[in-house]
């Protein structure tokens, strides 16, 4: 249909992360066929960096989109942006005092659209969704990703269909409802959502965009990688410390490292991945822990940081298999420590965090107690999302 706006991508192909199997480019995909494991988009790099050069982005638009020749989308038309990315990496000098570092940062993705970096894979999966004609989105969220899911597909002129748990964030289900969204609350987990989209999808008409079940987000989420090397001055930080749930921008940002490396952009040197959860839903860490290479599903899962309440992610071997190759970590923390670290990130930093974000702070100390840290390091902190959003877990106090 649309194929001659095809031809302006540099994606070479789709490819099964798991059994390696090729999927052609400019279709709609979600799982791996073969395998039921997540699809990645492979580039023609060498193409794409003869114009996407890291002189050409001094001049580039102020947002993800910077990055163009390595996102899927094929025409420009079909780009469905409210200015996500190219969010502020601040330096931390107060709270770093406080540990005794002088080189900790904040990447303070609160300032997306809809406040969390949601935002940028939504921006990616609604474009591409757009331009393959979807009409009608559907996905599970734990609370920030439907705030974004209902943006864009307003933006795009598409139907949103929601299914959160019932204790999802007050301002997130308001929020999607204002952007007049299809919003059904359940009894469960986001795993309970997702199975009640996937049961639904096919006799609705809807394109299932859950967390790498579908292919695109990751590469919005890329662009956090792509940023932090730029902020950087075309270096990495020694450690990424990042609150996972399903794991897509960890995902990503090991992919944008790989990418930028083909093209000549940084050498092999890697930061060392870390994951922090809850300890209410540490199926990542508990999997890190035994040395497994797939989690099990996490039973009870609970935690105020509903980002991080994913008992079971499809995702989970990348993100063990990224954390292992980069010589990082993966640490559970209390919503106690957690919670205390928001106020104290807060008033040291003047960063309103989401509980996901303050996650990283008790996550750091225990990294410095351990001695995988050293003070010295430059340590860059995730804030995922806006605390604002979360006021009745800091009114639970
Ligand atoms: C979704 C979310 C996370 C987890 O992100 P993943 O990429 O799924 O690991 C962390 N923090 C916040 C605020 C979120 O909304």
């Amino acid at each position: 249909m649309r194929n001659l706006a095809i031809a302006m991508s540099n994606v070479t192909h789709l490819q099964c992360a798991a059994c390696g199997v090729q999927y052609p480019a400019g279709k709609l995909y979600n799982l791996c066929e073969k395998c039921g494991k997540p699809l990645l988009v492979h580039y023609d790099l060498e193409r794409a960096s003869r114009t996407l050069t890291r002189e050409s982005l001094k001049s580039r638009v102020s947002s993800m989109w910077r990055y163009r020749e390595v996102m899927p989308v094929s025409s420009d038309a079909d780009i469905v942006t409210l200015g996500e990315g190219w969010t502020p990496l601040l330096r931390a000098d107060r709270l770093g005092r406080v540990l005794g570092m002088n080189q900790l940062y904040i990447k303070d993705e609160s300032l997306n659209p809809t406040q969390s970096f949601k935002a940028r894979g939504m921006s990616a999966a609604v474009s591409m969704a757009k331009e393959l004609g979807v009409q009608k989105v559907a996905a599970p969220s734990a609370g920030n990703a439907a705030g974004a899911l209902a943006a864009y597909a307003a933006r795009a002129g598409m139907e949103a269909h929601l299914f959160m748990p019932r204790d999802t964030p007050r301002a997130n289900v308001v929020e999607c409802i204002e952007l007049g969204a299809h919003v059904t609350l359940m009894d469960g987990l986001i795993t309970d959502c997702g199975a009640e989209v996937a049961r639904r999808k096919d006799a609705e008409g809807w394109f299932d965009v859950s967390t790498l079940k579908e292919p695109y987000r990751v590469e919005g989420k890329k662009t956090l990688g792509y940023e932090l090397a730029e902020a950087f001055g075309w270096s990495l930080p020694d450690v990424i410390i990042y609150p996972t749930g399903g794991g897509t921008g960890l995902i990503g940002m090991w992919k944008a490292f790989d990418e930028m490396e083909q093209m000549g952009w940084i050498g092999s040197d890697r930061p060392r991945m870390v994951t922090v959860q809850s300890e209410g839903c540490a199926p990542i860490v508990t999997a890190f822990e035994k040395g497994e290479r797939f989690a099990d599903m996490f039973s009870n899962a609970a935690t105020v940081a509903s980002g991080l309440r994913v008992p079971k992610a499809i995702g989970d071997f990348l993100i063990l298999d990224a954390i292992r190759a980069s010589g990082g970590s993966a640490v559970a923390v209390s919503d106690k420590a957690l919670l205390a670290a928001v106020k104290e990130i807060g008033s040291l930093e003047g960063v309103f965090v989401a509980p996901e974000g303050g996650a990283c702070l008790p996550a750091l100390r225990k990294l410095i107690e351990r001695e995988e840290v050293q003070l010295d390091e430059r340590v860059v902190l995730f804030n995922t999302g806006a605390g604002v959003k979360y006021v009745e877990a800091f009114e639970q106090d």
